[in-house]
């Protein structure tokens, strides 16, 4: 869970708080320590043990020898002109993954279909409402993605390595501090997460939970269970255990009314079809924060964007599970080899689904300039299971449908 470097100091991002609990225990410290030190680190962005006032200097000096908090190296950082901001962070061994701040000002919520339009304001880079409704961080779990789905440029660079506790929880102890310090606030700026940066976050599990856990903690974050997202193509058992060990809200990335279909565009699909995981996101529900789990929808031109799989998809999903579809714009990339739906096919599809009774959401797309848009996230990952080789030599062979 903790991750040492090069000189043997732990990185205190690494734990939730029961981690830290023991590791202070291990230096012969009460647990009670635990809780003022993981408030510095999180509540007040400490990094540097001189600043935690309220600490015993001997504890503060038993640190020092032997712990750090540290971020990742900043590669760069680019600011949309709508206030979007990315950063790519450097994780070693020429390995980069991306973290993107979405602000969303007065009701520009996602916007239902017919919605009001997205008011365009930069908070932290330009002009424009400063009063913050949402500001969500989208981070990154893995470097690269084992799963390979074909319309994901994360998928097409192939899997280099999990991140560890400390490299996913730093991503957002980073940004939520360098955001108050860039608007003049105390306050907290991100009220949502979504793990829907590089990687796929229940192949990572384990490094996965107690960062969700330091999300959710009264004395870290102090998000609640409906504001942090876990975005999965459908990893059934570890959704299982999401479940059971801290279940947030569910977003699953469907992107295809059936099996044959779903099995070429998000490979994973063929050790888990459609119908284990539809049972998967029904027993999640019960203990989910909402009573409905998000499907995703990649709109991809002449390949599952036809009303039939609109209705296909109806009768998939209408009455048979609680669920909200998020319809989103394929951010194309040239090895793709697939063309985002025009907004007439997206709009028709659109609307067989609401028709038919079920709440949908064309998803805006943010931060277009800057490339920070979902599926543009694609880091620079040294790939270990030479994926794009793989793909280009079999290419998208999905039967275009009516
Ligand atoms: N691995 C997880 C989370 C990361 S991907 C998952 O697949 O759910 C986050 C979301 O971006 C997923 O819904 C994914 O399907 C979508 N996505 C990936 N590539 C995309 C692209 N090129 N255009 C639009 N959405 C994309
Ligand atoms: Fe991995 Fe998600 Fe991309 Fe699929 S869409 S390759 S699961 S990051």
């Amino acid at each position: 869970m903790d991750a040492v470097n090069l000189l043997g100091l732990t990185n205190l991002l690494g734990f939730d708080l029961p981690g830290l609990a023991a590791y202070c225990e291990q230096l012969g410290e009460k647990k009670f320590r635990a809780t003022q030190l993981f408030r510095w680190i999180h509540q007040k962005g400490a990094a540097d043990f001189d600043q935690m006032s309220d600490l015993a200097k001997s504890l503060r000096d038993k640190l020092k020898g032997r712990a750090h908090i540290t971020a990742l190296p900043v590669i760069s950082e680019h600011v949309s002109t709508d206030g979007t901001i990315k950063w790519l962070f450097d994780v070693g061994a020429g390995n980069a993954v991306e973290a993107v701040f979405i602000p969303e000002f007065g009701d520009a919520g996602p916007s239902p279909i017919g919605g009001a339009p997205p008011r365009g304001a930069a908070a932290a880079g330009g002009q424009g409402p400063t009063v913050l409704d949402r500001g969500t961080l989208c981070i990154s779990s893995q470097a690269g993605c084992a799963v390979g789905c074909r319309f994901c440029s994360t998928g097409h660079q192939g899997f280099s390595r999990n991140l560890t506790t400390a490299e996913i929880t730093a991503q957002l102890w980073f940004a939520e501090h360098a955001l108050r310090k860039r608007l003049g606030t105390t306050e907290r700026v991100i009220s949502n997460v979504v793990m829907m940066g590089m990687g796929e976050p229940l192949q990572n599990y384990d490094q996965l939970v107690p960062s969700l856990k330091t999300m959710l903690d009264d004395h870290g974050y102090g998000l609640s269970r409906r504001r942090v997202t876990v975005s999965t193509s459908g990893v059934v058992p570890m959704i299982d255990r999401l479940r059971e060990d801290c279940p947030v809200a569910l977003a699953v990335s469907l992107h295809a009314p059936t099996d044959p279909l779903r099995d070429q565009l998000v490979p994973l699909n063929k050790k888990y079809p459609i119908a284990e995981l539809l049972a998967a996101c029904n027993r999640y529900l019960d203990k989910a924060p909402r009573d409905f789990i998000t499907f995703e929808y990649c709109m991809l031109q002449e390949v599952n964007d036809a009303p039939e799989q609109a209705h296909e998809l109806v009768r998939l999903l209408k009455n048979k599970i609680g669920c909200k579809i998020n319809l989103i714009p394929f951010n194309p990339f040239p090895a793709s080899g697939l063309i985002r739906s025009t907004h007439p096919r997206v709009q028709a599809f659109a609307e067989v689904l609401i028709q038919a009774g079920i709440v949908t959401t064309v998803r805006k797309t943010r931060g277009d300039d800057i490339d920070a848009a979902c599926g543009q996230l694609a880091g620079e990952v040294q790939d270990r299971t030479r994926a794009h080789i793989r793909m280009v030599r079999a290419p998208v062979t999905v039967a275009k449908s009516a």
